[in-house]
């Protein structure tokens, strides 16, 4: 059986292939002639992921990978770079390149009944079987793996092979025993490995899900099958909860298409085998094809939104496919009007990156021009012969209720304003709820700048509040919230948006944005029970005086959270503006630069601080002028006016009512209504528009159910003191190996209360005893170095106080050095101390708790190492492992883990 399509449906293909389709196959066939030549080596050393390997060490860019080039340019400086963790790094392109050059060969030797492709396919199989279980599964960064160092990855390069193997078994003649091989020698104890490590709902699981079920099907395994469909995190599972009801992906853009094509592979399988998913969820993935074009930005770059690569254009090959394979399903005209622009013959056409594509793992490229002949073997198996007439389809206003999205559009599409108030959106989100997103054409004004390198520093700063358009609140980045949504309506005229989101206990936030033609209100406000500050960054703009130059300002340091993500370390020449009385004009030129110019006017109902500050930019793009305007009351609003083609004049504020002067001479009058929003749009208020909430109960369904780690809660009732106990297989935290096959590691707790200290002993019978300094430099990643190696993490809570520690021994005294753990504090006193025991060691830490307090919350983490190794192979939970993997914890751990203790007085 052919595993993606039909056996009757093959003939169809092979005629399209040379028909409609040759300039596609013909091309494919082009770029394999390294693989035909057969001059390919299998690498030999897996993968290593580490922070210097395969990033330019000037700015940052990842390295260009060129399969037939081994040498490292950056594409940005054009520097080329050498050393060991680059070399170490290219296999994992290579990998996915190679894989997926086996699939093009077996697609293009069953199409073109091509000798030459299918001895090249077989050919590199054969070489997999030699060399696959010779990689080592060690030291991986993100589950097991063989030749990789995160197991989606492996998943990815399994499935190619998969799906060449049985299209070569169901094309051209082949031997049975080759195939038998592969099945035992790559597919077998592959997936064995990608079975043990389930990463729940997340973009990855769709991989792992889509290689169990292709290899299920290749190796007639009906549990994997079962598996892989219905499973706890199998295609079902993903299809309802993490697509979800506008057919977004709950990660954002920057994963929707990701994992939108994961489940193509899935659905198309599933389908094939009569499993296909209830007729809902399957209108669902439907409108997965268009949903990555709804939020679309004038200059059709997808909003940075989240851990977001930054601008990227939908003038890439994959998107135009996605429309292909859409459009081979059902009708869409959505779908159709995008190809309209995507296969646009007036844009250049540049290099597509095709000829070194890694699989289905994205490398973005410049936009570029494109046709039919630049898709991939899917629409070669899957497209249409003909596509419709091409007709673009005009974006409009939408909302995307279930992302928690909203886009006013202007002018055809070539005005954009968005308000981003949902979901946070798991762990590649942002705090950045209320934010607010304006483009005019190629003019990104208020722009989510998206995040650069995930093992540089500047990623701290992509995550705070601060590098937004959101609130904060305290001069914190805002707790991880989703936001509500108010109101939005579009009635032509006018349209608005407002949002909602409790951004601190007690403190409900609004956001309200009103777009008339060519400018919007924006309006901030906040309730609460005490006093809040709340500060509104404003990036890319300058303080203006009535003569339009620059406000002078004192240089001043701005006080703000200390946190590594609320941002303020990233800030550069503070100054504090003190502008005169009104209303604070902003621009975006001061230099009277020809070009499009960003016109502001803002004003706060209570006392406000102005500052200014240099900000870094989006990423590889020069910082940039950031102006803060802070304000601290138990109520307030901040309220702003903003023009960005020069139709405003100037503003008033009085009260909640504002006045916009245009430069025509008339003057719009806006104000709220109770949840409404009025505007007279002349003087004499003889037109006036209501706007109401005018949201239909559908489009605001969130009933998609709360997803996330859902972690466990050991809380039922309180422990009591003294307290000991063994930790043991229910407590590890694995990575590659299980609690057995890592030599059964234990460790023995034992908590105790002297007088107003929580006295907490750990004794570890066997360790290697491998001490990594407290503030070595870590070469992989931004986590610190010592958690790879023997440590204790312990964690307390008691009163208002929540202290984390990870703690080292430094050998060769009885000293004990710290830090404090990411995302918890030091407020509470330790002193710790150990000592070394026959094949193992002892470690004594001594806490401060509160007077008189009841309770204390108190969880122990044990990390452990191996010989050979350089990432920990485990660690032992006192509140229990609930079969997590150990894998990107670093020193962090949720506060709802610890366990609580009475303290009983005695
Ligand atoms: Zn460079
Ligand atoms: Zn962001």
């Amino acid at each position: 059986m052919s595993i993606l399509i039909a056996a009757e449906t093959l003939p169809l293909r092979r005629s399209l292939a040379r028909g409609a389709l040759a300039p596609l196959a013909l091309g494919l066939r082009v770029e394999l002639a390294p693989v035909l030549t057969g001059a390919i080596e299998i690498p030999r050393d897996k993968a290593l992921l580490s922070r210097t390997g395969g990033r330019c060490p000037d700015d940052g860019t990842l390295l260009r990978f060129d399969p037939v080039d081994p040498r490292h340019v950056c594409p940005t400086c054009g520097i080329e770079v050498r050393g060991e963790l680059h070399d170490r790094f290219r296999p994992y392109w290579y990998q996915l390149w190679l894989a997926e050059r086996v699939l093009h060969a077996a697609v293009l030797g069953v199409l073109l009944d091509d000798a030459d492709c299918v001895h090249a396919a077989w050919g590199l199989l054969d070489g997999y079987v030699d060399r696959y279980l010779e990689y080592p599964n060690r030291d991986n960064v993100l589950g097991p793996s063989r030749p990789f160092f995160s197991t989606y990855l492996e998943s990815i390069w399994l499935l190619q092979l998969v799906l060449a193997v049985d299209l070569l078994e169901s094309g051209a003649t082949h031997s049975a025993e080759r195939g038998a091989r592969v099945r035992d020698r790559i597919v077998e104890p592959s997936v064995r490995l990608i079975a043990s490590y389930d990463e729940g709902v997340s973009n990855r699981q769709v991989w792992n899900d889509a290689a169990m079920l292709a290899a299920g099907i290749l190796l007639d395994d009906a549990r994997l099958i079962d598996h892989a469909v219905d499973g706890p995190s199998g295609l079902r599972e993903l299809l309802a909860n993490a697509l979800l009801a506008d057919g977004s992906w709950y990660e954002g853009e920057n994963y929707h298409l990701f994992a939108h094509r994961g489940l193509w592979y899935g659905v198309t399988m599933a389908e094939r085998l009569g499993r296909a998913p209830s007729p809902a969820l399957a209108t669902r993935f439907d409108e997965g094809f268009a949903a990555p074009f709804r939020t679309l930005l004038p200059d059709l770059t997808y909003p940075s939104r989240r851990d977001s690569q930054y601008a990227v254009s939908v003038r890439q090959p994959r998107f135009a496919e996605s429309c292909e394979l859409g459009l081979a399903r059902h009708d869409d005209p959505r779908l159709v009007g995008m190809l309209a622009r995507l296969y646009d013959p007036a844009v250049p056409a540049r290099d597509t990156g095709r000829r070194a594509s890694t699989a289905d793992v994205e490398r973005n490229l410049p936009a570029t021009g494109l046709t039919r002949a630049d898709l991939s073997w899917r629409s070669l198996l899957f497209a249409r012969a003909a596509l419709p007439p091409l007709a673009p389809h005009p974006l409009a206003s939408d909302l995307l209720p279930a992302q928690g999205f909203g886009i006013l559009r202007r002018d055809g599409g070539r005005c954009f304003v968005g308000l981003d108030y949902g979901r946070s959106g798991g762990g590649h989100g942002h705090p950045d709820r209320l934010n607010l997103l304006l483009s005019d054409g190629d003019a990104r004004w208020f722009d989510d700048p998206g995040t650069g390198s995930y093992v540089d520093e500047s990623l701290h700063w992509y995550r705070s509040t601060l590098a937004h358009t959101a609130p904060l609140v305290d001069g914190h980045s805002q707790p991880r919230v989703d936001g509500e949504l108010a109101a939005f309506e579009d009635v032509g005229v006018a349209g608005w948006m407002r949002a909602r989101a409790q951004l601190s206990p007690g403190c409900m936030v609004h956001r309200t944005v009103v777009v008339v033609d060519d400018y919007l209100v924006d309006r901030v406000e906040w309730e609460s029970e005490d006093a809040h500050e709340i500060a509104l960054p404003f990036h890319g703009v300058h303080a203006v005086g009535a003569d339009g130059a620059p406000i002078a300002g004192q240089p001043a340091a701005i006080e703000g959270g200390d946190g590594r993500e609320d941002g303020f370390a990233f800030l550069s020449d503070t100054m504090r503006l003190a502008p005169a009385d009104g209303p604070v004009a902003l621009v975006s030129n001061v230099a009277s630069a020809p070009g499009p110019e960003l016109r502001g006017w803002v004003a706060t109902s209570a006392a406000a601080s102005w500052w200014r500050a240099v900000a870094p930019g989006p990423p590889a793009r020069p910082s940039q002028s950031l102006v803060l305007v802070r304000s601290a009351a138990r109520r307030g609003t901040i309220t702003s006016i903003w023009s960005w083609r020069g139709s405003v004049r100037s503003a008033d504020f009085d009260g909640d009512v504002v006045t916009v002067h245009r430069v025509d001479g008339s003057a719009h009058r806006h104000r709220p209504i109770g949840d409404d929003w009025a505007i007279d749009l002349a003087a004499g208020a003889t037109s006036a528009v209501v706007l109401g909430r005018a949201v239909s109960a559908e489009s605001l369904d969130r009933s998609t159910p709360e997803r996330g780690s859902a972690a466990p809660t050991a809380r039922a009732r309180s422990l009591t003191l003294s307290f000991r106990t063994i930790l043991g297989a229910a407590h590890y935290r694995r990575s590659e190996q299980s609690w057995e096959e890592a030599g059964k590691p234990t460790c023995v707790v034992s908590i105790d209360r002297s007088g107003e200290r929580l006295v907490v002993r750990v004794d570890v019978p066997r360790a290697e005893r491998r001490f990594v300094p407290i503030d070595a430099e870590n070469p992989f990643d931004n986590d610190p170095a010592a958690i790879h190696g023997d440590g204790v993490q312990l964690y307390v809570a008691a009163g208002a106080h929540a202290s984390g520690w990870l703690l080292v021994p430094i050998p060769g005294s009885t000293e004990v050095a710290r830090r404090t753990a990411d995302g918890w504090s030091d407020t509470m006193h330790i002193e710790a101390s150990w000592q070394p025991l026959t094949d193992g060691y002892s470690l004594v830490a001594s806490v401060g708790i509160p007077t008189g307090g009841a309770e204390a919350d108190v969880d122990v983490l044990v990390n452990e190492i191996a010989p050979g190794r350089s990432r920990r192979r485990g660690q032992l939970v006192l509140s229990g492992a609930h079969g997590e993997f150990v894998y990107l914890r670093a020193d962090r751990h949720d506060r709802e883990r610890l366990l609580r203790f009475a303290l009983d007085d005695r």
